[in-house]
Formats: C-alpha cells, structure tokens, sequence
C-alpha cells in the first residue's frame, strides 16, 4: 500500500491513478487556503517506471474558472507518493482456520432477535476466514452500528463494502460506516449518482462495478443488472454451493439468481435478501417458484422487501429448506477452499 499526499488550491474531486479511480478529495467552497488530503494507492494499480496521476476539477467556480480558462487557479504542491511503513493489505488472505462462511443481517425491516433495532432497509455483513465485507448500509448509519455493535461487529473490522443499488434504505448507513473506517474498498455500480460518489466515499478506494467482477477468490459481484434501478448482487463461493445475497432484486429476482449462476460456475444453494415481491399475483409466484426449482436453489431466506404473501409462498413451498430471515440471523457454511 501507498499513499498519495497533496495540498491543494481549489475544487477538486475525482484522483485517479492509471486511469482508475482511487477516490475523492473533499470538496470545499472557495478559500484562499491549501487543503491537503491522503489518499490510499492500492499497490496493483501501480506500474514500474511511469505512472498517471490525474485530478479532476469540480464545480466550476465563476470568479476564476471561464471556459477555455478552467485550468488556470488550479495548483498543486507536495504531490508525492510515499509508502505506508506498514501495509494493510485490501483483503487479507483468509486466515488458516477460518473454514466456515458467516452471513449475518445486520439491517432488516423483519425481527430476527428481538433486542435487536429494524428499520426498513437491508443490510448483511458476510464473514470468510480474515475476510469481513458489508453488503448494503441500511436506511441509518446510528441504527446500522448499534445492530452491527451488539453483533460483535466494528466497523474497523471491515475490509469491502458493496452497495447493491443507490435506495436510501440500502445506502442511508454508508456515510456513517465510513467516518469509522475510510480504509475499505467500495464497489457500487457505476451508475450511482456523482452525488453520492464524491461526498460520501470520501478517502475510500472506490470501485465502480461496470460488469460481473470477482471482488475476492470467491466471491463475485453479478454487475450490474435492470433497465431503471441499477442492482448488483452478491455471489458468494461456499462448500454447499453459491449463496447469493440480494438487496431489493429490482431487476427480478429470477433474473438475478441466473446471473449468478453464470458467474460463480456452480448451483445455487442459498438467496438472502430482499426479492421485490410485494403485491405479485398468485401466479407470478407459483411460475417463480417453478423458476427456482428449474434453476436449483436449494434455500431460501427472503427478507426486506420480499412481501408477506411472497415470504408465505416460500416458506410452504420450501418447507425445511427456507429461513426466516431478519435482523441478527446467523447462517453458516463450510467454505470451499479454491
Ligand atoms: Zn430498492
Ligand atoms: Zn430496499
């Protein structure tokens, strides 16, 4: 890991290495000042010998950028690249022993333990030997950190974040998460706003996922999928076979589970998470009940914006093989070590 240093004279956002991004610096209105800002360089970005290093401007400011004029006020000094005496890996290797896989949800509208807060709103942290990544924030970061705290969760534990789709309800907790632990990697569709890309991943390695990506051995994102909100989904590798996590399945939820069957080259075990059903028909259900059949998924644990009626149809149609989901459920498999 190293770390890039700079002061700064101006509007500035976007810092990208090599033509990847690897965060933001914090905007701030005009000031006759210097602002310096850090930033973590993921080692891999780097090549021997020549690198790109390249800032963008933000906002205009109208008493000193003009078009044709823009570059003018922007100064920069003490850019140097400096490496961190001591490294901290973006995910650690899995450490010997930890064989098993751990879903907890640490974000649910449903009750699972009762002492626990819900809030509508998704979130699930998934454990793998040293490995610690937190699928979704939920609706608020104060209600978020309690639920992960009496989990046994610190936000310092956590190595990725992955946001599923830019909802309130599965963002609302990010900001929160991250003023605890800027030391994570985000990936989060490319297409969340710019909004929510600049002013909120702050000092975070950011990731935009344009496509299905293998975030760690493993362990996979579907990329993004729908035509209106942009999903991503969770794939993750155990003995039992894939688990995929789902935020609220806007693309259809069938559609999700063959994406990550393509992805992660195996049959489904598990989908977790919210499955977007809520007022569908009898028989919508029935033909997603045969879809699953077709496509192998061997359990289910639908929360969060599944629907009553939806969560019901599972729950008959699945019988031992569903899990009621909420907020504090534990579930566990064995990993498979690749
Ligand atoms: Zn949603
Ligand atoms: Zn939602």
């Amino acid at each position: 890991m190293l770390r890039l240093e700079f002061e700064g004279h101006e509007h500035t956002n976007r810092v990208k290495i090599n033509g990847q991004t690897i965060g933001y610096l914090p905007s701030q209105t005009w000031a006759d000042m210097w602002m310096s800002a850090a930033l973590p360089v993921p080692a891999d970005l780097l090549r021997v010998g020549y690198n790109e290093l390249s800032i963008e401007a933000g906002r205009v400011i109208p008493d000193c950028q003009v078009p044709g004029n823009a570059w003018d006020e922007l100064l920069f000094r003490h850019v140097r690249l400096e490496r961190v005496p001591t490294p901290t890996p973006q995910m650690p290797t899995p450490v010997s022993g930890g064989r098993t896989m751990t879903i907890t949800v640490v974000f649910d509208n449903n009750a699972y333990r009762p002492e626990l807060e819900t809030a509508w709103g998704f979130a699930a942290v998934v454990q793998r030997g040293g490995q610690a990544i937190l699928f979704d924030t939920g609706a608020d970061g104060r209600m978020l950190l309690a639920n992960m705290a009496a989990l046994g969760f610190a936000p310092a534990d956590l190595d990725v974040i992955v946001l599923s789709h830019e909802h309130a309800d599965h963002t609302g907790g990010l900001e929160a998460v991250l003023k605890q632990n800027p030391n994570v990697t985000v990936y989060l569709p490319q297409a969340f706003s710019t909004r929510l890309k600049e002013r909120v991943v702050v000092g975070a390695r950011l990731v935009e996922v344009s496509g299905p990506v293998e975030i760690a051995s493993g362990l996979w994102s579907t990329g993004p999928m729908g035509d209106s909100i942009i999903e991503q989904g969770l794939v993750v590798q155990t003995a039992s076979g894939l688990t995929l996590l789902t935020g609220c399945a806007h693309p259809g939820i069938v559609a999700m589970v063959r994406r990550a069957r393509e992805v992660g080259k195996g049959e489904m075990d598990l989908v977790l998470g919210g499955f977007h059903l809520a007022g569908a028909s009898k028989s919508t259900l029935e033909g997603i009940m045969a879809d699953f059949r077709e496509l192998g998924v061997a359990r289910v644990a639908p929360c969060h914006c599944t629907g009553e009626q939806a969560i019901t149809a599972f729950a008959a149609a699945y019988g031992a093989q569903y899990t009621r989901c909420g907020v504090g459920l534990v579930i566990q498999r064995e990993r498979s070590i690749r």
